[in-house]
């Protein structure tokens, strides 16, 4: 006679330890695998192979975007979004299974990966739910439209699915759901109602002049001063502009120009990161930024600048009843005081596109994954993007599965 341990993975769903741990099993596979945005080629095919394996019709959209469709009769639709993209970071987490996997950036360099934003989580945290629900089929009825989206940390993925006809292929939901996982306890949520992150927009501005030696400025149009003084004027963007309480930033990350001390070079080029709280203030912002490039490059008489966008983060706002709705579940199954009420920062994310591209609503929230001894005397575990980032294998599974199943069972359950 065999004897299953269960594991409580909310107050009220358990499984089996063995279920437990063949998904940090799973886990740390992918963790070992982590794939650049949009080229999540191996990532795709692994996920494909589990939902077949699970007996869940599977296809493609967007390229290595995977949607899963898992029926159980008639009831509701309800999508559910994972994302499956890893960073170009170096891991210095010294984990036993950590990333020793590289990668190759648009730009044709390859770099060392690391799922350093822990979307491994979000992945295996859907195929666990995705396994509890086909083997528990009593407690449900309805539709689940499994998301595995490519390219949330260039904002590409939700868009590439979309426009690939992810909704002329899968039902259309009632609600998108999608999770996050972040440097906090496990067992504690952060979910609001309305911005759960800022709109973000990245551009790159390339400055042509005239080069000439460095002894002949009169011979030259300089790009360096003009990029320069372009830069000085667009940190009056945000100081002069942008009304006091309103959250904007305007970061000019990079900025490069010239080979030689004594070249005047005939081009200098800067990015600019900027994050803003919704479409006027966007599109405010990016007019003004727009203004001031061109209006210096007339100072310096020189031609209008090229902006060309990298990327475009879309906003990802919780529709405030569905918040609710969730997060009323969340504390039933986690306790009353799981879901923190945390201020809205300026990260972006892309899954809120996959339901404003239909005029669904959305609900996203941010899952802990660290044990209380974490935090003891005031430490707090690297965030997300560090190369340090290290969510526990085991919570995480744990937390991010028992979250998925009740949001999920929150509308489709019996
Ligand atoms: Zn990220
Ligand atoms: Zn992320």
């Amino acid at each position: 006679m065999t004897s299953t341990t269960a594991v409580a993975l909310t107050a009220n769903i358990y499984v089996p330890a063995e279920f437990v741990a063949e998904h940090v099993a799973l886990y740390k596979e992918f963790h070992r695998m982590p794939e650049l945005s949009s080229i999540e080629h191996r990532t795709a095919e692994a996920i494909e192979a589990r939902l077949t394996a699970l007996g869940i019709d599977n296809f493609r959209s967007g390229g290595t975007g995977v949607v899963g469709l898992l029926t159980n009769g008639e009831g509701p639709v309800i999508a559910f979004r994972a994302d499956t993209d890893g960073l170009p970071i170096a891991e210095a987490t010294g984990l036993d299974y950590a990333s020793e996997a590289t990668g190759v950036l648009p730009d044709g360099t390859e770099a060392p990966t690391m799922h350093g934003c822990g979307h491994d989580t979000h992945i295996v945290s859907a195929l666990a739910a995705a396994e509890y629900l086909t083997t528990h089929r009593d407690s449900w009825r309805g539709t689940v439209v499994l998301l595995f989206q490519p390219g949330e940390e260039t904002a590409y993925g939700a868009k590439a699915m979309v426009d690939d006809g992810l909704w002329e292929r899968a039902p259309r939901p009632e609600v998108v759901l999608a999770q996050h996982v972040m440097p906090e306890r496990a067992g504690k949520f952060w979910l609001r109602a309305g911005n759960m992150a800022s709109l973000a927009d990245s551009w790159r501005v390339t400055v042509r002049g005239r080069q000439a030696h460095g002894s002949q400025p009169e011979a030259s149009l300089d790009p360096i001063v003009a990029a320069a003084a372009m830069v000085l004027r667009l940190q009056t963007i945000v100081s002069r502009e942008v009304a006091p309480m309103t959250p904007a930033v305007v970061t000019v990350g990079t900025f490069h120009a010239g080979k030689k001390e004594n070249i005047i070079p005939e081009t200098a080029e800067f990015s600019i990161n900027v994050r803003t709280p919704d479409e006027d203030v966007r599109a405010q912002v990016l007019a003004a930024i727009r203004r001031i490039v061109n209006a210096e490059a007339a100072a310096s008489g020189i031609d209008e600048p090229t902006i060309s966008e990298i990327n475009r983060f879309p906003r990802l706002f919780n529709d405030a009843d569905h918040a609710a709705r969730v997060t009323t579940a969340l504390e039933a199954g986690f306790g009353p005081e799981s879901v923190l009420p945390l201020p809205v920062g300026m990260g972006s994310e892309d899954a809120g596109w996959l339901g404003d591209a239909i005029g669904v609503p959305v609900v996203f929230w941010a899952f802990g994954a660290y044990p209380d001894e974490a935090f003891a005397d005031g430490a707090s575990p690297a965030k997300n993007h560090s190369p340090q980032f290290a969510p526990d294998a085991e919570l995480a599974v744990v937390n991010g599965t028992g979250a998925a199943l009740t949001a999920l069972l929150e509308y489709v359950g019996a």
